[in-house]
């Protein structure tokens, strides 16, 4: 039977993107834009929503610690943007894909012109077989820098945003951890992995914990929070562990991983 070609977005991590001292995971980036060539192959349309650029870009300028003020973070984003980008032209290159960046604030899409404007944009590129790179504009916003509870917060909302505003079919959120557990399996060794989740209420949240790893910024909180934006829109959102990206050609061939948030059709 032939597949159903669908609109995805996979959202990416800083703690899947690079090591330890935020130098670029090379090989996990090439195995990303190898999976989502293939799927593109198939006939899916496919959106890349990627952190990662403070790290990288203060490791690039051998910064001796990671910056702190607001100023060396936005300056970091800028030079690590561009060393992300250039990665992702090469690897997806590699695969004769053609990628495009796409920086955006909260206000954008509050404003109704410049949104629309913005999923004009998304439909032309996807329309012409283009893989859309997406990151907050971290040098002129600060976000995800530095606020807990603004629109995007994070690339985790963003990537929700992102997927309602292209009415995507599915929301693949790719982390440093297998899915969504009963308590922090950091924290505590008999958490266990929660497969599926219908309903998103407080005692989904209260299970989410605080803010997440060291490198990464949302922790499981903003995740459920882009879940229950995702979900709420009919688009079927998964956790799942981003060290092996061929996890992304599983799900798409139907095998359950890590946790499905199921989309709720009204
Ligand atoms: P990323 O950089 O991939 O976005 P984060 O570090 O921001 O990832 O968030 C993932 C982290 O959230 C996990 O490593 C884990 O320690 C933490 N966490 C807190 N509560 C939970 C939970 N209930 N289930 C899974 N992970 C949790």
């Amino acid at each position: 039977m032939k597949q159903k070609q669908e609109r995805i977005v996979v959202k990416v991590g800083t703690s899947t993107l690079t090591g330890e001292l935020g130098n670029s995971n090379l090989k996990r980036m090439e195995q990303l834009a190898l999976v989502l060539s293939d799927i593109h192959n198939q006939g899916h349309q496919v959106i890349l929503v990627s952190s990662g650029a403070i790290a990288v870009g203060a490791n690039k300028m051998h910064l001796p610690e990671k910056p702190t003020t607001v100023q060396m973070k936005q300056a970091a984003a800028a030079v690590g943007q561009c060393t992300n980008m250039f990665l992702y032209d090469k690897f997806f290159g590699y695969f004769d894909k053609t990628v495009a960046q796409i920086l955006l604030n909260a206000e954008d899409i509050e404003h109704e012109q410049k949104k629309e404007n913005l999923i004009n944009t998304f439909y032309a590129l996807l329309t012409h077989g283009i893989i859309p790179i997406v990151n907050e504009n971290d040098s002129i916003s600060y976000t995800e820098i530095e606020s807990e509870e603004k629109l995007f917060g994070d690339n985790d909302m963003l990537s929700a945003v992102v997927a309602v505003l292209t009415e995507a079919d599915r929301l693949i959120i790719l982390s440093d951890i297998d899915g969504f557990y009963d308590k922090d399996p950091r924290l505590y060794k008999d958490a266990k992995l929660i497969k599926r989740i219908e309903v998103i209420d407080e005692s989904v949240f209260r299970l989410a914990g605080g803010a997440g790893s060291r490198r990464g910024t949302g922790g499981m909180r903003t995740k459920v929070q882009a879940a229950a934006m995702a979900t709420s829109q009919g688009i079927d959102t998964i956790i799942t562990n981003g060290k092996d990206p061929d996890v992304i050609r599983r799900i798409m061939a139907g095998k359950e991983e890590g946790t499905l948030f199921s989309g709720k059709r009204n």
